[in-house]
């Protein structure tokens, strides 16, 4: 039996057949079931931080699950106390709940908004918040919502623009949510100046701005979290995918009296904040500093802009994102059979929609891996 046999029979049939079955990582690379090499130019979306099998996750994730890897909320431990004041002193942050993946972080998020007894919710057209009732509720994405309505009530879809926020927001207005990029809807960048505008405008009505950084976080933009680079101070930003490498873990952060809303009794999970995940989680981070990755994704990022646009092709229409967040806007709906013909050629990327493709690699990237990306694409963008 093949795989794809195997996986078609058994697995549910919610998601398209996978593109191969890998076994293997380390670096920037992947091999498959038959031993093709692939330079992974997507990082399972924007996770694997450090690449694959890198030595100081495998260490810390070892030696956890040897010592202590799970004890449930009703016990604190070294590694969970440690990653709290990790990723407070990271975002300025007062206050942090951990759970399990970005969904559930979002779905913290959204019961923090209700906390404050307003009615309504704004996100934006567009975005992507996750799939489970809730974070599904707040996607701009009417074909993902649609099959699964009716969810959670008193959500508003808005366009991603200081008119449209300000035509929404009033006083029975819980929160905002927004994506500092969105990275689902193919790497598109908020209008110039719309983070400190909407900060403004929702502080003067008393609404929460939460940002979704689950795909923008942990260094990946070239800052440690997007919203740094805007100066803004947001009530909370949500967390998930780069802060774990890998491994997986949420986390919904609050500033302020953000950080009042929820009390004793009205969140929790069983795995949330695990001695494994939160040592996995530290480590992570612990490496990104000390190889200065946050700098890195910052020039990597602007060397393989300029390098992309450098090739000249006339289906690149324009290159988005920040940092090693890349999307790369097509001038023909062509991103699926690109994506194709640089995985026949070895190379690991994805298009979120026809027009985009999108890059997430290894935030541990250097000039060679660069170069193997451009001859690659290069050759990918031209006709077969
Ligand atoms: C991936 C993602 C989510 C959902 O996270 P899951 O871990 O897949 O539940 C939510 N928001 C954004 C911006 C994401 O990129």
């Amino acid at each position: 039996m093949t795989w794809q046999d195997d996986y078609s029979t058994r697995m549910m049939k919610s998601a398209a057949l996978p593109i191969a079955e890998l076994v293997r990582g380390e670096g920037c690379r992947v091999w498959d079931d038959e031993g093709n090499e692939y330079l992974d130019f997507l990082s399972g979306i924007a996770v694997n931080a450090l690449g694959h099998a890198h030595p100081v996750l495998v260490k810390a994730v070892s030696e956890q699950v040897a010592t202590l890897a799970h004890i449930s909320n009703y016990f604190a431990s070294p590694p969970q106390l440690a990653l709290a004041d990790r990723l407070l002193s990271l975002t300025g942050g007062d206050r942090i709940f951990f759970c399990n993946s970005g969904a559930e972080a979002i779905e913290a998020a959204f019961k923090l908004a209700r906390r404050t007894g307003r009615p309504r919710v704004l996100s934006l057209v567009n975005s992507f918040h996750g799939r489970t009732m809730g974070s599904l509720a707040l996607t701009g994405k009417p074909a993902l919502r649609e099959p699964f309505e009716p969810l959670v009530p008193g959500v508003e879809h808005i366009d991603s623009t200081i008119e449209a926020l300000e035509a929404a927001i009033g006083s029975d207005v819980a929160a905002l949510f927004v994506e500092p990029i969105k990275g689902e809807a193919g790497v598109i960048d908020l209008p110039e100046g719309y983070l400190e505008s909407a900060r403004r405008i929702t502080a003067e009505h008393g609404v929460l701005l939460i940002l979704d950084e689950i795909q923008t976080g942990a260094g990946r933009t070239g800052s440690w979290f997007a919203f740094q680079s805007s100066g803004v101070v947001p009530d909370a930003i949500v967390l998930a995918k780069g802060i774990g490498g890998g491994f997986p873990i949420g986390a919904l952060v609050t500033f302020g009296a953000a950080s009042d809303l929820l009390v004793a009794g009205q969140h929790g999970t069983t795995f949330g904040g695990n001695p494994l995940a939160t040592a996995a989680s530290l480590a992570v981070l612990g490496e990104i500093e000390r190889a200065d990755l946050v700098e890195n994704a910052r020039i990597r990022g602007e060397q393989l802009r300029a390098a992309i646009v450098g090739i000249g092709s006339p289906l690149i229409a324009e290159v988005r994102g920040r940092g090693l967040l890349i999307g790369v806007g097509l001038t023909e709906p062509a991103a699926p059979d690109i994506v194709r013909r640089a995985f026949a050629a070895g190379l690991i990327v994805n298009a979120p929609n026809d027009m985009s493709i999108r890059l997430a690699p290894p935030l541990i990237i250097g000039d060679s891996e660069i170069a193997e990306f451009i001859d690659i694409f290069t050759k990918a963008l031209e006709a077969p």
